[in-house]
């Protein structure tokens, strides 16, 4: 699988004054790509799935929330209008983005833990939107280069399920894409919708950092004990396939889905719950991977 390489990842489309124009390493404006934004970030890790109705949007919400929780500063860009409504689920429905000076001011959730979401331009929830091509590229283009996101540990990109060309035009503008996580659900079916993730992923030219697997087992409200409904092992079984690494397993918790609901982050309230040890567990293994 095709690793970005350093020369991409500092190119800001100066050639005149980038010292690998003239070595092989360069190719981006030879290949008339758009230049990339300018945007303080360490990592940029996409968040996709093969198809809809796996939880990828919680589990982009709650992995951010753990970055942060972890003392990171994270943002969230909400690219899946057709999804859960991101800005529901961190309480921020109904708000709007503010101009400051000549920035967008993105939505704080916490101090370090900030989201902006495609939903926020709609002028109102209920209005469906079409997005042709170039609008979509050019919203994505801003909420990258002139949000004042501050200085960025980690953005948390959450791709619309599928192939779409969301995936394509972050790919071109972002700088340090790390690379991205397929959400999966434990059945047979599902594990094939990762491999279509995954080979997009690779016509992309960005690594896979590895597959989580959501909806893994149930915990009963009552007694906290744990229930497999789906079965289990979907998720490893996918990334021993693609040859990737296996992040974890995440259990349906219904006071996640209360949690999200009331518009907070599940993590911020539950803690010690089977399910934020496990999305906790995810988001170390991702951080091993990612930053080595
Ligand atoms: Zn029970």
């Amino acid at each position: 699988m095709a690793q970005s390489t350093d020369a991409q990842e500092k190119c800001d489309g100066n050639c005149s004054t980038c010292p690998s124009a003239q070595k092989e390493g360069c190719d981006s404006p030879q290949k008339g790509l758009p230049p990339k934004v300018k945007i303080d970030v360490k990592h940029v890790i996409l968040v996709l799935s093969g198809k809809g109705g796996v939880g990828k949007t919680t589990v982009s919400v709650n992995l951010a929330s753990a970055l942060a929780n972890h003392g990171k500063n994270v943002g969230i860009l909400d690219l899946d209008i057709h999804g859960p409504n991101i800005p529901k689920m961190v309480g921020a429905e109904g708000q709007k983005l503010m101009v400051m000076g000549n920035k967008i001011e993105p939505i704080h959730i916490t101090g370090n833990l900030s989201v902006v979401s495609m939903e926020f331009l709609l002028p109102d929830a209920d209005t469906p939107v079409i997005w042709r091509g170039p609008m979509k590229m050019s919203a994505i283009k801003q909420f990258l280069e002139d949000v004042n996101w501050g200085s960025l540990d980690y953005l948390v990109v959450d791709l619309p399920p599928g192939t779409g060309d969301e995936a394509l035009t972050i790919v071109q503008l972002a700088p340090n894409i790390k690379g991205a996580v397929i959400v999966t659900t434990p059945q047979e079916v599902s594990t094939m919708d990762s491999k279509k993730a995954a080979k997009f992923i690779e016509k992309l030219d960005i690594p896979v950092i590895g597959v989580i697997e959501n909806m893994s087992g149930f915990i009963c409200p009552d007694c906290g004990k744990e229930i497999d409904i789906f079965g289990k092992g979907g998720g490893k079984k996918a990334a021993e396939e693609l040859g990737v690494p296996y992040l974890g397993a995440i259990p349906i918790d219904p006071t996640m889905r209360e949690a999200g609901d009331e518009g907070r982050p599940f993590i911020n309230l539950h803690a010690n719950s089977p399910a934020w040890k496990a999305i906790d567990a995810v988001m170390e293994n991702l951080v091993k991977i990612v930053e080595g």
